[in-house]
Formats: structure tokens, C-alpha cells, sequence
């Protein structure tokens, strides 16, 4: 299925904003929505639905983006290469406009675009099916030799390295800023959002006519719970062992005084390939530092209770790949770490699905470590499928989603 603006809107609402809850209100007309959840998919679900004219009440329990949220911290990739997944290749090319506009109209910048580089010590058929889906959707993206990659970017070393996949059109999203702006926008534009924790359904089936809240109850037509990596704990029985949050870690560097090689725009958004065992990073973005981090999943953690100190072991090991292949940045002083979680689906899709018993209950989740470049996108198709506007595709349907992980989507 072609996940486009246009077959995701197709046959949508209009645009007037509904005075009252409509409690009874059919699906498809003005609703009352309530989105629980203000992270990146929360976030921009709650857009959508506002767009199509629908009354939205959008709760956190901690607010929005907020620093232990899988949408906290610093910044995001987006990129459009993803192999033979070109799903998320259109998906990520068809929300970078919607980061540019939300950009535009914030007073500060939400997306850097200082260029996405790839590199692979093989012939690596995930570059070229990627480069093949860059051209379809003409993308201006190049495919690069060691030497060419030397020449443009040479704050690195591409020792044992056979090919290069550039993006010039892609960069930075800046993450905690982004989901906060876009809540503001949200609530400037007749929004109502609450800092409250909602409790999970104790309803079991037919349709969910309210949730209760730190502070009393929540009526609405329909309910979308974004809940990332807390996702499982509301739905133990429907969820459960089908997300997984691992512990993932993520250092920054001072580059060298006054070295300009390591700024946005002279370096890049890089990942180094690695035979899959992906290594990424970031210039030194508003002066921040140089970003580094190890994209292996690390170990199931609850994200209410781990530890978010570095582990001396991830920094030996983020050290140890810096130093062979930024060798300008030996020693280095370390800025800042920090403690996030994926939370990930079986292999890697997302979960965009209606609640197996209610039927209306959206459930979204699964970003599984790449899922903020998307946000624009899961909130549309989110909105479209609540209202059962778009067809379901089956990678994001929770019958997709296994209990046994691993990962397929890169
Ligand atoms: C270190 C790291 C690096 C990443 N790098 C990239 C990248 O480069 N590019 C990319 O595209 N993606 C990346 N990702 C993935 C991406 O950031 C996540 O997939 C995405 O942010 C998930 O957003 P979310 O809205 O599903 O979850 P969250 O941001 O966690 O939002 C869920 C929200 O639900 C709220 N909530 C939970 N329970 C309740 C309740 N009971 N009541 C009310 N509110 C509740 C929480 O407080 C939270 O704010 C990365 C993730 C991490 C951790």
C-alpha cells in the first residue's frame, strides 16, 4: 500500500472544530478524541486529528518529550535509506515537509539539514536498494567511493571502508524541541492538553466509553494511547512481550577548539554500517558536542526504573569505534550522556492498530529505535485508521507483531 498525503486523507473529515463532546457521535463525524501519550507520535496524531476538524484532549503523564520519554533528549536522524523497506522510505520523505513547516514556524531551529551519510565495508545491497528507492522518489542522493567520502568529509576515516550512500537532503531533528513545539502549536490552535496519567482500560471489550486520570475521568468517542515504551505496561495482555524497551545510550564530545570540521553542514549525520551492527552519530549541533552512540539493543529495561547513568562499559565501547574512526577526536572530553530506551517491536515494524477488543482504541507504538523521523506520517495514517479511512497495512497490524525479537528493519 502507498502510504501517501493523499490516500491517508482521502475521504477525511472537514475542518470546523466541534463546541462540545458529541458522546455518542458515529466515528467519522466530529469526535471527541483523547490522545494519551505526548511523545512524537502522540504528538502529531493529535495534529492530524485536530486538522480534520475532530475536538482533541491530549494527556502526559510527565509531559511532553520529557527527558526519560523515548522522544527526549537532543536530536533525531531522518534519512530516507532504509533498503528494501521503501515503506519508510516514503514514509520519511513524504514527513520531512511537515518538519520543515513545523521549523519554519517555530522561533528556533527544529530541523538541521546538514546531510545523512551511510557507510559500508561491503558491496552492500542495502545501499543499493536504497539508492534504487532515492530514485524513484527522485531524491538527490549519491552513492560515494572511499576516496570521493575522504575528499568531503574528512573528519573521518573510512579505513576498510568499500562505499558510501549520502543524502543531501536530510539531517538533524532537534527532539525534545520539536514534540514541545508542535504541543504548543496544538494547544494555540483550540487543543486542550493536560498533565495527567491515565490508567489502562478496565473494560474488556465492546467500546471504551472513558478512562480514568490521576484526577477523575476522561469521556471521549475514541481513544489513542501512544505510549511507547509504556505501551506493555497498560496492555499486559494485548501488548505484553510484543514491545520491548531496551536501555541505549548516547555520549557527546568536545571537537577540538575552534576546529570547524566537526560543525553542521561541514560534518555530517553519519552511520557506519558495520555489518549491521550500526554505529551513528551527529555534528557538534548548538554547540552540544560531537554525538555518538551504539545502535545494538542493549538490555530490557522498564523505563519507569532504570538506572539513567552511563554504564562505563557503553563508553568504553563508544571510545574505542570514536577513536578508529574520528581519530581527530582522541581524547576528547566527555560533554554529556545520556539514557534513553527503544522500545521495539518484534522486527522492527511499527503498531498502528485498533485494539483487538475495543473498537475504539487506537494503539501506536513499536518506533523501535527509528521511529521519530516518521512522527508526521504515523500521526496521519494514525488518524486516517481511526476512523477506518485508510486501508490497514498489515506491517503496522498488532497480528504482525511477535513476541520473539529480531530485528529486520535498519
Ligand atoms: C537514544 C535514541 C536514539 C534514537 N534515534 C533515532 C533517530 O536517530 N531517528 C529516528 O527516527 N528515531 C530515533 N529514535 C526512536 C524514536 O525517538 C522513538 O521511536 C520515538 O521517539 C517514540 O515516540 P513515542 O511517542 O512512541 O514514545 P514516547 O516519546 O516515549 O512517548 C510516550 C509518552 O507516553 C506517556 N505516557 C506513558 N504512560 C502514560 C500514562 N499512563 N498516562 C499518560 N501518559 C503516559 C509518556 O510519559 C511519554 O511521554 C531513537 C530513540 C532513542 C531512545
Amino acid at each position: 500500500m502507498k502510504l501517501t498525503r493523499r490516500s491517508l486523507l482521502s475521504g477525511a473529515g472537514g475542518a470546523a472544530l466541534s463546541p462540545a463532546i458529541l458522546k455518542a457521535a458515529p466515528l467519522g463525524s466530529k469526535s471527541h478524541i483523547a490522545v494519551i501519550g505526548a511523545g512524537v507520535f502522540g504528538a502529531w496524531t493529535a495534529h492530524h486529528l485536530q486538522q480534520l476538524g475532530h475536538r482533541v484532549t491530549l494527556l502526559d503523564a510527565h509531559g511532553p518529550a520529557h527527558s526519560r520519554a523515548s522522544s527526549g533528549g537532543e536530536s533525531r536522524m531522518t534519512r530516507a535509506a532504509y533498503g528494501k523497506d521503501d515503506i519508510y522510505t516514503r514514509m520519511s520523505t513524504d514527513s520531512l515537509p511537515q518538519w520543515k513547516a513545523l521549523s519554519g514556524a517555530s522561533g528556533l531551529p527544529i530541523f538541521v539539514p546538514h546531510g545523512v551519510l551511510f557507510f559500508f565495508p561491503t558491496d552492500e545491497p542495502y545501499a543499493h536498494d536504497s539508492i534504487a528507492a532515492h530514485r524513484r522518489l527522485g531524491l538527490p542522493s549519491q552513492l560515494l567511493t572511499p576516496a570521493e567520502m575522504a575528499r568531503r568529509f574528512p573528519m573521518i576515516d573510512f579505513a576498510g571502508i568499500r562505499m558510501g550512500l549520502f543524502e543531501p537532503g536530510f539531517g538533524a531533528l532537534m527532539a525534545r524541541r520539536s514534540v514541545q513545539t508542535l504541543v504548543r502549536q496544538f494547544v494555540r490552535s483550540g487543543g486542550d492538553y493536560r498533565h495527567e496519567a491515565a490508567h489502562g482500560p478496565r473494560q474488556s471489550g465492546g467500546k471504551l466509553r472513558s478512562i480514568r486520570l490521576s484526577s477523575g475521568s476522561l469521556e471521549a468517542d475514541a481513544f489513542v494511547f501512544a505510549l511507547g515504551p509504556w505501551l506493555p505496561k497498560i496492555f499486559p495482555d494485548v501488548v505484553g512481550g510484543r514491545i520491548q524497551p531496551t536501555r541505549q545510550e548516547v555520549f557527546f564530545f568536545a571537537p577540538p577548539a575552534g576546529d570547524r570540521r566537526f560543525l553542521p553542514g561541514a560534518m555530517p549525520g553519519w552511520a557506519d554500517f558495520n555489518g549491521g551492527d550500526i554505529y551513528y552519530g551527529f555534528p557538534d549541533l548548538e554547540s552540544r558536542g560531537v554525538k555518538f552512540a551504539h545502535d545494538a539493543h542493549g538490555a530490557a529495561v522498564d523505563p519507569d526504573a532504570q538506572d539513567r547513568r552511563h554504564s562505563e562499559a557503553a563508553l568504553a565501547d563508544v571510545v574505542a569505534f570514536r577513536d578508529r574512526r574520528f581519530p581527530l577526536l582522541r581524547n576528547a572530553p566527555l560533554t554529556e550522556a545520556r539514557v534513553c530506551q527503544y522500545e521495539n517491536s518484534s522486527n522492527g515494524d511499527f503498531l498502528i492498530d485498533l485494539h483487538p477488543r475495543l473498537s475504539n482504541v487506537l494503539l501506536v507504538g513499536g518506533g523501535s529505535g527509528h521511529g521519530f523521523k516518521h512522527g508526521p506520517e504515523v500521526g496521519r495514517y494514525a488518524a486516517a485508521r481511526l476512523f477506518d479511512r485508510v486501508p490497514a497495512e498489515p506491517r503496522f497490524s498488532l497480528a504482525t507483531k511477535a513476541e520473539t525479537h529480531k530485528r529486520e528493519v535498519h
